[in-house]
C-alpha cells in the first residue's frame, strides 16, 4: 500500500477540493481518499510519498488521438511507405509521450490494421509505456472518403453493418463514423459535405449498442452534427459548424446538441495553429466563437486534442495537452470547469467513467501530481512530479527521444 499527501486533492467529484489531502492506493486501485488522517491505520502502514505545495488529481483524459496516424501514406493510393511493424513502435513512442503529459486514459479514434488493439493490450500489459487506451479501429467511411485508407469504407446499410461488426469481433472499444468529409483526405468530400444520413448512422449505433458500446462521430457539416444527434451517437468529434463560407454556428441546431446530451469534443489543440496560419485569424475567431456558444447553450464539452494528425503541414503532437486546454481558458472557461471536461467527463463520455476520472475507492489509480495549483493557473498542469497509469508510475520528464510526435 502507498499513501500520497499533498496540499490539496481535487477528487473531480463535482468540484471538490481537499486541503491536505491523501489517497490510499493498493496495487492498481484507490482505496481511499480524504483530508490528511482520513486512511486511518492502513495509511500509517503505507509507504508515503509526501508533496508539499503540490496538487493531486485525476488523470488527464484525452478523448480524440490518433496514435497510429501514418503520415507517410499517400491518400491517393492508401499506400505507405512505413511498415505496420515500424508503426506500431512509432504508435507506443507516441503513447509514451501522451502519457509523459499527464494522460492517464486516450480514446484512439482511427488508425489502420488494427494497430491499436495491440498496443492497447500491450500497455495493459506492461509492456509498453502509455495511457489506458480505449480504440475504435477502423474509422467507417464511405468508398473513397475520410480517411478511407484506414480500410472502413462501407456505403450501403448492411456493409456498414459488416465493417462495425468486423471492428467489435477485432476487439474496439468503440466505434468511429465518419459522418462528413474531412480535412485532409486528397478527393474525398470536403468538411461540409455529409457522407452520411441518419439511417445509415442509426446501424453504427444500434451495432455498438449490441456489445454496449459507444460512438464517436467525425462531423463539420451542420447536416451532420443534425443527423448525429437524431441517431444518437454519444460524442460528436469536432463539431464545427463548417460552411463553404466558413465556420458558421446554428444556434438553433446547437441548442438541439446540447438538449441531446451528447458530448461534443471539439479538438481545439492543435487546430488553433492550423486555423490561423491556413485561414487566418479570421476563420479562426469564428470557430472560437462557436466553441463559446456551445458552451453558452449549455453542450457537453469535452477535451481531445486530435494528436498525430498533422493537417496542413502543422502538427498536433502527442506531448501537448494542455496547450489545448489553455485554449478554453482564452475563450472564458473556468480552470475548475477545464479540469472537470478533461477528467470526469472525458473519461464518462469515453465510456470509462465507471473505472476512472474521479479520485474515489474502487477507482483504477489514475492520477496526476503536479507542482502548484492548477485551479489558479492551468499551467501548473505542466509541473508533473507524478503520473500513474492503475498505480503504475509512469513519470518519464525529460526523456529525449529523436522521433517527433507526429508521423
Ligand atoms: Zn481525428
Amino acid at each position: 500500500m502507498r499513501i500520497i499527501r499533498a496540499a490539496k486533492v481535487l477528487t473531480g467529484r463535482s468540484g471538490e477540493v481537499i486541503e491536505d489531502g491523501e489517497v490510499l492506493i493498493d496495487g492498481p486501485a484507490i482505496v481511499s481518499v480524504g483530508p490528511r488522517g482520513s486512511a486511518g491505520a492502513a495509511g500509517e502502514a503505507a509507504e508515503v510519498l509526501e508533496l508539499p505545495g503540490h496538487t493531486v488529481l485525476p488523470g488527464l483524459v484525452d478523448a480524440h488521438v490518433h496514435l497510429g496516424f501514418d503520415a507517410t501514406v499517400d491518400p491517393l493510393t492508401g499506400r505507405s511507405a512505413e511498415s505496420e511493424r515500424h508503426l506500431l513502435l512509432r504508435m507506443a513512442e507516441n503513447a509514451r509521450k501522451l502519457v509523459s503529459a499527464g494522460v492517464t486514459t486516450a480514446r484512439d479514434l482511427g488508425g489502420r490494421a488494427f494497430l491499436d488493439l495491440e498496443l492497447r493490450d500491450a500497455i495493459e500489459e506492461g509492456l509498453a509505456v502509455g495511457p489506458h487506451l480505449v480504440v475504435a479501429t477502423r474509422p467507417i467511411t464511405v468508398t473513397g472518403g475520410h480517411c478511407w485508407y484506414m480500410g472502413g469504407e462501407a456505403d450501403d446499410e448492411p456493409a456498414i453493418r459488416r465493417v462495425a461488426r468486423e471492428n467489435l469481433r477485432a476487439g474496439a472499444d468503440c466505434l468511429k463514423v465518419m459522418v462528413s468529409g474531412g480535412l485532409m483526405t486528397p478527393g474525398a468530400p470536403p468538411s461540409w459535405v455529409p457522407q452520411y444520413g441518419t439511417e445509415q448512422l442509426r446501424v453504427v449505433v444500434e451495432e455498438a449498442a449490441t456489445r454496449g458500446k459507444g460512438v464517436a462521430a467525425h462531423a463539420h457539416a451542420h447536416a451532420a452534427v443534425r443527423s448525429s444527434i437524431e441517431a444518437g451517437v454519444t460524442t460528436i468529434e469536432h463539431c464545427s459548424f463548417f460552411t463553404p463560407e466558413g465556420h458558421q454556428y446554428d444556434a438553433e441546431l446547437g441548442d438541439k446538441v446540447a438538449a441531446s446530451g451528447t458530448y461534443v469534443c471539439p479538438t481545439v489543440h492543435g487546430s488553433v495553429d492550423r486555423i490561423r496560419k491556413v485561414h487566418g485569424d479570421r476563420m479562426l475567431e469564428q470557430w472560437l466563437n462557436g466553441i463559446a456558444a456551445m458552451r453558452a447553450a449549455g453542450v457537453r464539452l469535452i477535451t481531445g486534442t486530435d494528436a498525430g494528425f498533422a493537417v496542413g503541414g502543422i502538427a498536433n503532437p502527442t506531448d501537448a495537452f494542455v496547450a489545448g486546454l489553455e485554449v478554453f481558458a482564452q475563450i472564458g472557461f473556468g480552470n475548475a470547469e477545464i479540469i472537470e471536461m478533461a477528467t470526469v467527463r472525458a473519461a464518462d463520455a469515453c465510456g470509462v467513467g465507471g473505472v476512472t476520472g474521479t479520485l474515489e475507492a474502487g477507482k483504477r489509480a489514475d492520477l496526476i501530481a503536479v507542482a502548484g495549483d492548477p485551479l489558479a493557473d492551468l499551467a501548473h498542469l505542466r509541473d508533473l512530479a507524478l503520473v500513474l497509469v492503475s498505480g503504475r508510475s509512469v513519470t518519464q520528464a525529460g526523456v529525449d527521444t529523436v522521433t517527433s510526435s507526429v508521423g
